[in-house]
């Protein structure tokens, strides 16, 4: 009788006092929750907008300086350096400061256009330094594939001619039939093939910034809007979209212009073929010695499109927000009185817009094994809407749900998910080289748009951000990554 009632008594205690150990640990979790402000984001992301960073092209000397604010940071909310003592992992990144806009001038054979910055044109972020003025030709795609029987070029002759060129490849759709298109999807073989075919110069029909390109000798070139293009068209007595539909339809739609018809074009650069450019890393080591050698990663890209000229493109949206977002969820759980189990790695990943450089540095040398490594969560423009979209999250259910609760108990924003979308075409984001490494990942975005989306463009400025938004997403992080952190059914 006395030892029922003493193991009666026991098993209350026990009771009593795991309510009480569960109850201050949410509290716990509440207050780290709490301290995320989006006022603190908001200045995080300020000042990696800032003018001083240039717009932070990889490789640049002012990406590198943003790179050691963020490493500041780490240090300062006591998050070790996470590469043998080091802050930083390096990579080669070329790259071409642009220090004019130059100019763009289209001639239609009786009066000069002067195309304007940034409505008409954005200088070519890896054009040559230099002049070129020359008669046009249209080359749809600019892909030369004879396993494919498709050249656009087998009708014209672009020697000493500035063509015109399309982004893309002939399929719109991510389908699987596209693979073998791949290769001729990338900027850099489209302009070594332009350059192969002896042509002088180029417009680019696709007006962004885009450092993804590659600088050839005395290859100049500038992005003119379609526009611009259309009018081109229009003077030749050509439909531009007529054009575009037949190519489309994998029928080559190249022609020569007629002679009157030329464009200027002026570029001012200067190439830095061995510059190199780095990721921040920065380690939360897990408490539990059994799985501390489990690592979940945090990403997201640092860089951004740079400078022309004395012009920014301060990259506020994309991608400030997410690299502020991350911010704000890495001190959030440095200062966590609930310590994670698992080990959480932050990645500040650079050369993401000129080519995924970091991410492929990170997988190909990962510091941690990938077969430890069990998730990582990559954000990309995350600081424009009213809502979230997590690619990944149907395939993933188990990292996911975690996320979801944190939404349902917390957060409550509209999140919409998806599978793992698998990339057919050129990968496009940081999360496609992680998840091709055979990591388990996430892409976060933002969706419902408030302000419009400045995609590369000058005015992707700190105003077009949504704080509260901000402030969900490190929330959402935070609780998130905890939860998977500490899941012992993983
Ligand atoms: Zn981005």
């Amino acid at each position: 009788m006395k030892t029922r009632s003493t193991i009666l008594v026991l098993i209350f205690t026990c009771l009593l006092f795991n309510l009480f150990a569960q109850g201050t640990d949410s509290d716990k979790i509440l207050k780290s929750f709490h301290s995320i402000s989006s006022h603190e984001l908001l200045g995080f992301a300020k000042e990696l907008s800032s003018e001083k960073y240039a717009g932070r092209l990889s490789g640049s000397p002012e990406y590198l300086e943003v790179a050691k604010w963020c490493a500041g940071k780490f240090e300062a909310w006591g998050i070790k350096a996470a590469n043998k003592g080091s802050y930083f992992q390096y990579f080669k990144n070329e790259f071409s400061e642009v220090k004019s806009l130059g100019s763009v001038v289209y001639f239609n054979g009786t009066e000069k256009m002067f195309l304007e910055f940034p409505g008409d044109y954005l200088p070519g972020s890896n054009s040559a330094s230099g002049n070129v003025e020359a008669e046009l030709v249209y080359v749809g795609y600019g892909i030369t594939a004879p396993e494919l029987d498709y050249d656009d070029y087998k009708n014209v002759d672009v020697e000493g001619k500035i063509i015109i060129l399309e982004s893309g490849i002939p399929y719109s759709k991510n389908d699987p039939t596209m693979v073998k298109w791949t290769p001729y999807a990338y900027h850099r073989e489209k302009f070594r093939n332009a350059v192969k075919h002896g042509a002088a110069g180029m417009i680019y029909a696709s007006k962004i910034a885009n450092p993804n390109t590659i600088n050839l000798d005395g290859f100049i070139y500038a992005h003119v809007d379609a526009k611009v293009v259309e009018q081109i068209f229009t003077d030749a007595g050509k439909n531009y979209k007529a054009v575009k539909a037949q190519l489309k339809n994998m029928k080559v739609a190249s022609f020569v212009l007629p002679a009157q018809q030329k464009i200027f074009i002026r570029a001012e650069t200067e190439y830095f073929p061995e510059a190199q450019s780095c990721n921040v890393v920065g380690l939360i080591e897990g408490s539990d010695p059994g799985l501390k050698d489990e690592v979940l990663i945090i990403g997201g890209h640092l860089d951004g499109q740079g400078q022309m000229g004395e012009v920014v493109f301060p990259g506020a949206l994309d991608n400030a927000s997410g690299v502020s977002d991350i911010l704000g969820a890495a001190k959030a759980l440095a200062n966590s009185e609930v310590k994670p189990k698992r080990s959480i790695l932050f990645i500040l990943i650079g050369g993401e817009e000129c080519g995924l450089y970091g991410a492929k540095q990170y997988c190909n040398k990962p510091l941690f094994p990938i077969e430890k490594t069990k998730m990582m969560i990559n954000l990309d423009m995350v600081g424009n809407g009213t809502g979230f979209f997590v690619t990944g999250a149907k395939t993933h259910t188990q990292l996911f749900k975690h996320f979801e609760e944190a939404n349902n108990n917390f957060i409550h924003r509209k999140i919409s998910t998806s599978e793992v979308r698998k990339n057919y075409g050129r990968p496009r984001s940081d999360a496609s080289i992680f998840e091709d490494a055979g990591i388990k990942t996430f892409g976060l975005w933002t969706q419902g748009s408030v302000h419009p989306v400045y995609y590369h463009h000058p005015m992707d400025k700190i105003n077009v951000l949504t704080p509260g938004i901000m402030e969900d997403a490190a929330k959402l992080l935070y609780i998130g990554v905890l939860g998977v952190a500490n899941d012992t059914d993983l």
